[in-house]
């Protein structure tokens, strides 16, 4: 039995990657101080013999037996990641430094959850992971951008110094249950609008374009990178190419939903990316065939249902 250590285990992905090591049989060691995440996504595993719940900032040094870590900690939108944007940094860079030297001592693999935000806004369409991005290193989004970027600096120098044993993936917009009601993310905007019978808020024209991925193809395509062989680190892309425009979304969200609710448009805050797409064509080579399998309609159905439970609407 693998001893696991989740950082953020107890937000909207953790929880998720948490439920599926527990299936799997493996000892799970959730680490989270609750910024973001709730004792409500992990509370039915809660009595499980190889389940354990810390509060923990992973910005301060943390001492545990573990074979394998997946770093997840991390506030991941910009409403939450901009309510402190000092602390966002450090929890990137700080905690990164803390788990690789956790992950040092142990001899443990380790596993960093990038974003596809370390492209910025991207002038190569689709990102392959070779793009080394064009980020603004004093913008708003910099404390989140350029605090993962500088994790994945720090991951692949403990390789080259320490012969850690990483892996990174870089994550494309990923959305399903549990995801914060609040936190302004677009998915979750929508369906709680629409579910509220409010009008959806659409920034700039909406034609700006992300993907969306489903969280079980996410956690699925994370698992399968943390089982590959020693020595290849990545970066790996891992989301859904499916490319919609914020007002295709808002259209399939209000079908879904029904109701009352209209489109209304709002200013775009600033250095918000026009386009985003994953190349996942290094992930379908090494992952074991790893496909994305839910598309946007199914799974904005399971998402809504989700919202519906929790608004009791
Ligand atoms: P989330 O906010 O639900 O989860 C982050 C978790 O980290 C929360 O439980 C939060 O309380 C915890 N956390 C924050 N700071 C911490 C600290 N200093 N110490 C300990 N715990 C801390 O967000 P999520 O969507 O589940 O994202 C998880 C990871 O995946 C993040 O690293 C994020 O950057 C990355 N990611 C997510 C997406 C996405 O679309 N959801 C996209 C790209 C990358
Ligand atoms: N660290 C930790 N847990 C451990 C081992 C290390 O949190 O089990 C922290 C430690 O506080 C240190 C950081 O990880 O600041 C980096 O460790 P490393 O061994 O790379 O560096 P050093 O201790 O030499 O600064
Ligand atoms: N967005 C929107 N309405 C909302 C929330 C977000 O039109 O209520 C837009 C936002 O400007 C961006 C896209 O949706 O262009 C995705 O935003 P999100 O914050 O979900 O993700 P990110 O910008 O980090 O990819």
């Amino acid at each position: 039995m693998n001893k696991i250590l989740v950082t953020g285990g107890a937000g909207f992905l953790g929880s998720h990657l948490c439920d599926r090591l527990i299936a799997q049989g493996d000892d799970v060691l959730c680490v989270d101080n609750f910024f973001t995440g709730d004792k409500r996504n992990v509370a039915h595993l809660l009595g499980h013999p190889h389940f354990e719940l810390m509060r923990h900032d992973v910005t301060f040094p943390l001492y545990v037996e573990v074979d394998r870590i997946f770093n997840l900690a991390c506030p991941a939108s910009p409403v939450h990641y901009q309510f402190d944007p000092v602390q966002t940094t450090k929890t990137s860079v700080h905690g990164a430094i803390n788990m690789l030297g956790l992950a040092k001592r142990v001899r443990g693999r380790i596993l960093q959850a990038s974003t596809s935000e370390v492209y910025g806004d991207p002038e190569v369409h689709p990102q392959p992971e070779g793009y080394w991005g064009r980020v603004n290193p004093i913008g708003i989004r910099s404390c989140y951008d350029e605090g993962k970027r500088c994790a994945e600096t720090l991951f692949f120098d403990y390789y080259r110094q320490h012969q850690l044993d990483i892996k990174v993936v870089r994550i494309f917009n990923t959305y399903g249950p549990r995801m914060h009601p609040n936190d302004g993310r677009v998915v979750s905007n929508f369906i709680v609008q629409a579910l509220k019978g409010e009008d959806l808020t659409i920034y700039g024209d909406g034609s700006q374009t992300r993907s969306f991925c489903y969280v079980d193809d996410l956690i699925e395509a994370m698992l399968r990178m943390m089982d590959t062989e020693t020595g290849f680190t990545g970066p790996v892309n891992i989301g859904n190419p499916g490319e919609f425009s914020m007002l295709e979304l808002a259209e399939k969200v209000l079908k879904l939903v029904g109701g009352p609710s209209r489109l209304v448009f709002k200013p775009l805050p600033s250095d918000d990316p026009k386009q985003r797409q994953p190349d996942i064509d290094l992930a379908r080579e090494r992952l074991g065939g790893w496909e994305p399998r839910v598309g946007l309609e199914d799974g904005l159905k399971e998402t809504i249902a989700y919202f519906r439970t929790m608004f009791a609407v």
